[in-house]
């Protein structure tokens, strides 16, 4: 899965460009930068990358969610439907803009369910924000029409997801507007950073001003700026852009390891008697960051959880039971537990909604466990990986079948 594990030459020749002009801001000093923007090089770079019309930089995924909701119009009393396995971020970023996250049950996507999308809409929906969660994707073309249908925008959280593709296009690039996020786990990292996608030049011009105070960016001396809009600081740095640019020219080399090495555990597993696989949309446009995996009960699995951890094979994930991916673990948020005070309307129905039963989400997720893919494995690492997974699958399955006494 993550981009750090190759970190290298090409990331540092990158940052060196940078620190031999000491420019580490990217606006403004046209003359001592010496021609060096890596930020403004990067956008471009994932521009050519992804097929995007548009890019805006900023400081990480989480405030790529909140500029691009801004931008997009997204705020008071909005609400955005959005499921209920992703990570906490993408609920801070709903709330950071004053809007209603309204979880929703997924289905064996591990995303969101198009049923459970078309049963919460209300009147005051606004968005659609599917979670391309675990290097996969959503079915994007049912979310596209129910979207169309009831005129609500699609945003993609594609920070998990970078490289990935539906019938052919980037994930990110498909909906109103899409993420990344560059943050160190990632695809592809930079330390901390991210990127709001879009194919409309009005919803990117406001995310380039939303992220640097408001500044339009018209003119040649950013004291004399105009602020057409209210916008934040949430600008990427010269020396984080450069790592995301020697990082995103090896995309296509981290994507096709990380294949490689899916396949070999996938074929290790693929055979086993009740084990199933999560639903891909669209098989040919999966990172392979992950193989997502379903064992016939929630008590199998963590026995098979347990078993894998003494046995020391380390990167496999029981979400059900994580304080930061699924829903079951948010009690700061079904107890409205701010640090400061919330308008009573926003907490009410925050409350409301995040405290609901999702039982089929449940169903799901107490089966499943995603296992990372390393992109530094050998080939016989992975074999042995993989074969030691199996054993220990058979092993618990079979005594579950045939218990003893
Ligand atoms: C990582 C992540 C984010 C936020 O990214 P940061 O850069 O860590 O702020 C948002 N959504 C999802 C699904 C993520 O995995």
């Amino acid at each position: 899965m993550p981009g750090y594990e190759l970190f290298g030459a090409a990331e540092r020749k990158e940052v060196n460009d940078v620190l031999e002009t000491g420019i580490l801001m990217r606006y403004g000093f046209d003359g001592p930068r010496q021609g060096i923007w890596k930020a403004k090089e990067l956008e471009a770079e994932i521009c050519k990358t992804f097929g995007a019309g548009y890019t805006q930089l900023v400081s990480s995924g989480t405030a790529a969610l909140t500029t691009a909701m801004a931008a997009l119009g997204i705020g008071a009393g909005d609400e955005v439907i959005m499921p209920t396995f992703t990570f906490v971020a993408s609920i801070e970023a709903v709330l950071s803009v004053g809007a209603i996250p309204v979880p929703v049950d997924i289905d064996e996507t591990l995303t969101l369910d198009p049923k459970a999308v078309e049963a919460a809409i209300t009147s005051r929906t606004k968005a659609v924000m599917p979670v391309h969660m675990c290097g996969s994707m959503a079915q994007l073309d049912e979310l596209k029409a129910i979207c169309a249908e009831h005129k609500l925008l699609l945003l993609e959280d594609a920070c998990q997801a970078i490289g990935a593709t539906y019938k052919g296009k980037h994930l990110g690039t498909i909906g109103d507007a899409g993420t990344l996020s560059f943050d160190f786990v990632k695809i592809i990292t930079c330390a901390e950073g991210g990127a709001v996608l879009t194919n409309k030049e009005s919803t990117y011009e406001k995310c380039d001003q939303y992220s640097d105070h408001g500044h339009d960016h018209k003119g040649k001396d950013r004291g004399a700026d105009l602020h057409p809009y209210l916008g934040y600081n949430y600008r990427i740095s010269e020396l984080h852009a450069a790592v995301g640019l020697a990082q995103v020219r090896r995309l296509a080399e981290f994507l096709a390891l990380q294949r490689k090495n899916h396949s070999i555990i996938h074929n290790a597993l693929k055979g086993i008697d009740g084990v199933t696989f999560r639903v891909i949309p669209d098989p040919a446009g999966d990172t392979g960051s992950f193989l997502s995996f379903f064992l016939p009960t929630e008590e199998l699995t963590k026995e098979v959880v347990a078993a894998f951890q003494a046995a020391g094979i380390a990167g496999n994930f029981y979400w059900y039971d994580n304080n930061w991916h699924y829903i079951r673990k948010w009690k700061h948020l079904q107890s409205g537990s701010w640090m400061h005070r919330f308008y009573d309307e926003q907490k009410k129905q925050v409350m409301h909604y995040s405290n609901q039963a999702f039982p089929q989400s449940d169903a799901i997720m107490g089966r499943c466990i995603s296992s990372a893919i390393s992109l530094i494995w050998t080939e016989e690492q992975a074999k042995e990986r993989g074969a030691g997974m199996a054993a220990i699958i058979k092993n618990v399955l079979a005594k579950a079948a045939h218990p003893v006494g």
